[in-house]
């Protein structure tokens, strides 16, 4: 089998790369490791994230646990809708001007902030007590259609209303212009012949196959994209980074809380200056039993109603590596850990003021959901994002040059763009 163009990886980078370089006429196959599966549940969930039956993440040897999802869509299915604009000036001083593609991107996704009646009660009780502090407490910019949206707070159980954008539409536009995509096509090593690009070797349930093509584009993700570079002699793996998080809880006692959209205001005040975003969180049942939480403190799923809380994201170090066999380590160093404390504190502060019980309020251990940097710009590949090997090109997080410490999507769909107008050229 052959191709002009085989895209690895069908999530945001692969499906965005994908429907560009479809809708400018050349022949693409996408090569899918996952399938299908069901949404919309928590035991569902746990079949679709890539984590063991006790926790939908996988764990660094560091207790760093880093969130991703192994099907079709990939991590796009399962995001909160959170839409912003990271590293356009980072990626500039690499030779990448992303002006013109944020700006399509940002039109192609129909970012809208959050409108204040898709806001739940705590998200508006958290947003009266920051205005209270003196904190900028913004809508959520969001890739949500809130008209189909009924604020489940399952958004990262996959919507199944079809309100969230994923890469899902993109896949669809792409087999309008005559893309193919083959699931449960895992792919382990790059074909190369003096040092250009021949194809893929795949394993699949018919197994082992080989796939000729032009130009390969690896979209496998921050950690899946390094071990295919790895396992076929290329260097990757280094300086990743996850945008590490923790969330604080707490009970209001005398509350009734129905569910409601995650995330949907954003205080951005000390992105800059102390390295996190503060965001309103609403875990389900499975994130508390599963959260590495107080054992004093579990008794709360019970409480789910009464629960507030607020996610403190950080804009890590980029000191992790993952490894050919896929482990990864992500130490935390004492810069880092120390955002997440402020973080904590400051999350803390405005849940007390919110009225929640002193006595009740804990940290989950410390996640993550944007695993990147591992095919970084400027060492793994060049502007082009191309690889050493001719005709190989990276369209992923992995060639971000540092954390982001906010949402990476856009960014992504913003690259895939960038690449699909270099490759026609
Ligand atoms: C819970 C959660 C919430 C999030 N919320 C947001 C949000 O609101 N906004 C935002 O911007 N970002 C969010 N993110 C992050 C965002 O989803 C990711 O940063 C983004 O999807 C990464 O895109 P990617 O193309 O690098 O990887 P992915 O989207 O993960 O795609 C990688 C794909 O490659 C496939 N694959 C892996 N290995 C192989 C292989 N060897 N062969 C073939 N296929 C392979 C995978 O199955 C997957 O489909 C969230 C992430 C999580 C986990």
């Amino acid at each position: 089998m052959s191709c002009d163009c085989l895209v690895v990886g069908s999530g945001t980078g692969g499906a965005s790369i994908a429907r560009e370089l479809s809708k400018k006429g050349k022949k693409v196959t996408i090569l899918e490791a996952g399938a299908y599966p069901k949404l919309g549940t928590e035991f569902n969930a746990l079949k679709i994230y890539t984590g063991g039956f006790l926790s939908p993440g996988e764990f660094s040897k560091d207790n760093v646990e880093i969130l991703r999802t192994k099907m079709v869509g990939g991590s796009s299915v399962v995001t909160y809708g959170n839409g912003t604009i990271a590293l356009q000036a980072e990626f500039k001083s690499h030779g990448v001007d992303l002006e013109a593609e944020f700006i399509e991107a940002e039109s192609d996704l129909n970012i809208v902030e959050c409108p204040e009646d898709n806001m739940g009660v705590r998200t508006k009780l958290l947003m009266k007590t920051s205005q209270e502090l003196g904190y900028n407490c913004m809508p959520m910019p969001k890739f949500i259609d809130f008209t189909k949206c009924r604020g489940c707070g399952n958004c990262v159980l996959g919507c199944i209303y079809g309100a969230k954008w994923t890469s899902r539409n993109f896949i669809g536009d792409s087999y309008k212009h005559g893309a193919k995509l083959l699931t449960n096509h895992f792919v382990e090593e790059i074909l190369i012949q003096d040092n250009q690009v021949k194809g893929v070797r795949t394993r699949t349930p018919d197994g082992m196959k080989e796939i000729e093509a032009e130009t390969v584009i690896l979209a496998a993700g921050g950690l899946g994209t390094p071990v295919i570079l790895l396992n076929s002699g290329l260097e990757a793996g280094s300086h990743l980074f996850a945008d590490t998080l923790v969330n604080t809880f707490g009970v209001v006692k005398d509350a009734d809380f129905s569910n409601e959209l995650s995330m949907a205001t954003i205080i951005d005040d000390f992105h800059d200056s102390e390295g996190y975003i503060l965001s309103p969180t609403m875990e389900g049942p499975l994130d508390l039993l599963t959260d590495r939480i107080p054992l004093s403190k579990k008794h709360v799923i019970l409480k789910l109603s009464k629960l507030i809380g607020v996610m403190a994201k950080t804009k890590d170090t980029a000191n992790g590596t993952v490894f050919a066999d896929g482990s990864f380590v992500k130490p935390v160093p004492k810069i880092d850990m120390d955002k997440l404390d402020k973080g904590h504190e400051r999350s803390k502060d405005l849940l007390l003021a919110a009225g929640v019980e002193p006595n009740s309020v804990f940290r989950t251990h410390i996640r993550a959901g944007h695993p990147g940097g591992t095919a970084g710009i400027g060492r793994v590949v060049n502007s082009d994002l191309e690889t050493e090997v001719s005709g190989l090109y990276v369209c992923d997080c992995s060639v971000f040059p540092e954390a982001p410490g906010k949402p990476p999507v856009l960014t992504i769909v913003a690259l895939a763009k960038y690449l699909a107008a270099k490759l026609v050229q």
